[in-house]
């Protein structure tokens, strides 16, 4: 591929915040990165307008073990603004569209990351999930999507969201890539305190023989017909590869969503204090007004409405007098939800549900939403985020033309699980490319 065909997908499709100026033709392999990980040579914005023309002096650690690796970077992937939203449309350059449909969503936030998975041949693109942002894209755009388990792979050099949430992880179109570059972008990095404690990745040593379903996440009211259809048929499938299949009650799942929205803007909150206009990204500000008028003009112009609605919310959460009614109760539930999943991993694999409770959403309908009708989207992919497990999307069938995902979580660490599901997956199940049109 050279820049000319490279730049016409991207106009087509905007996949990308910032591209490279020429493509080296013999690279061993190319790879996209979410815009809130910082590489040099690219601008970083995580979507973001207040952070427009920053321009980080280093690598994030797993974008330079990706180009140690010998992968060149073809640009930085466009994203929700710092990773608030599940469609990308929150993003202050432009909005990423389906390769199976332009007129629908690539999901989020890394939409831009599944979108380049989809499109290009021999590419991996690496992105970030704080609450599903791996999971929710791979599913909209019909690709693999493997976030691993919180700490698995250093968090230096992200532009971090919630940091007790945040897990870099891999989008692609092919499994092999997942099995090969997991390893990668895996280890302890003495930069990143959180990646310090981790067991070895063993891959290929797990089978997986038991997979149990949530009935409390797989509820008929809660996800569309199609959807539910494909589940089914996708339970089945596993059954036929010899793994059992099992209905368990998870009963601390419909808490996760509330839990999540107050500990991730809570995190978030005390995140975007740093962008005050004075030191990263975007500093023309009328430098003759006062300490806080400063900060409060610039902060007004430059963030996007969902990202002053997370530092609302955060900023009310843990404000005293209400951190124990809010932020101290969600993270005793996330302790709780914990326990339910370690609970069903003595006796299983792994959890089985479908990743999103539809198809990709038309962007029309999209803008009808309120908040509360899109944080709600995410009841699937919140809970394994909120445990820092390892989890992973699956194409699993279509409907309308437009890919649905399969969503698998296994325990901590327990990555070789998700591999070998993936493998065998990818036998049995013909995942379709989109039709790229330039
Ligand atoms: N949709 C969720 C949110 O807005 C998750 C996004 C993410 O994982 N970055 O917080």
């Amino acid at each position: 591929m050279n820049i000319e065909s490279l730049k016409l997908i991207d106009r087509r499709y905007s996949i990308f915040v910032s591209l490279v100026e020429e493509v080296k033709a013999d690279a061993q392999f190319t790879f996209s990165a979410k815009d809130n990980l910082v590489a040099k040579g690219f601008d970083a914005t995580a979507g973001s307008m207040i952070l427009k023309g920053y321009k980080p002096p280093f690598d994030a650690t797993p974008v330079r073990k990706m180009r140690e690796a010998g992968g060149f970077l073809l640009g930085k992937t466009n994203m929700d603004e710092f990773g608030f939203g599940s469609f990308s449309v929150n993003s202050a350059f432009g909005v990423p569209k389906n390769p199976f449909d332009l007129n629908r969503s690539c999901g989020g936030s890394s939409g831009g990351s599944a979108c380049a998975a989809a499109i290009f041949d021999n590419h991996v693109s690496l992105g970030v999930s704080t609450g599903g942002s791996i999971a929710c894209p791979a599913s909209f755009c019909g690709v693999y999507g493997l976030t691993p388990s919180y700490g698995r792979v250093s968090r230096y050099g992200l532009i971090d969201y919630g940091n007790s949430l945040d897990k870099v992880g891999l989008l692609s179109f092919r499994v092999s890539d997942l099995k090969k570059f997991l390893p990668v972008i895996s280890g302890v990095d003495k930069k990143d305190p959180t990646s310090a404690m981790q067991p070895d990745l063993k891959l290929g040593q797990k089978e997986v023989k038991s997979v149990a379903i949530p009935m409390e996440a797989v509820v008929e009211k809660n996800i569309s017909k199609d959807v539910l259809k494909c589940f089914k048929n996708s339970v089945e499938m596993l059954e036929s590869m010899s793994i059992d299949v099992e209905y368990v009650s998870m009963p601390t799942l419909k808490y996760s969503i509330p839990a999540y929205y107050v500990i991730a803007s809570s995190e978030a909150s005390t995140n975007l204090a740093r962008y005050c206009g004075m030191r990263y990204g975007q500093q023309e500000g009328d430098l003759t007004l006062k300490f806080d008028e400063y900060f409060t003009s610039f902060r007004s112009r430059y963030l996007g409405k969902e990202a002053k609605r997370r530092i609302l919310l955060g900023t009310y959460a843990r404000m005293a007098g209400y951190a124990d009614k809010y932020y101290n109760k969600a993270i005793r539930v996330r302790e709780s939800i914990i326990a339910d999943y370690k609970k069903q991993f003595e006796r299983f694999d792994a959890i089985v549900t479908p990743t999103m409770p539809f198809i990709s959403p038309k962007f029309d309908d999209i803008s009808t939403m309120s908040a509360l009708d899109s944080y709600k989207v995410d009841f699937l992919t919140v809970p394994p985020n909120i445990t820092g497990m390892p989890h992973l999307s699956v194409p699993c069938g279509y409907s309308e033309k437009m890919p649905i995902g399969l969503l698998f979580t296994s325990a901590h660490w327990n990555e070789d699980v998700l591999i070998d599901i993936a493998e065998k997956w990818d036998l049995a199940f013909d995942v379709k490319h989109a039709d790229v049109v330039i």
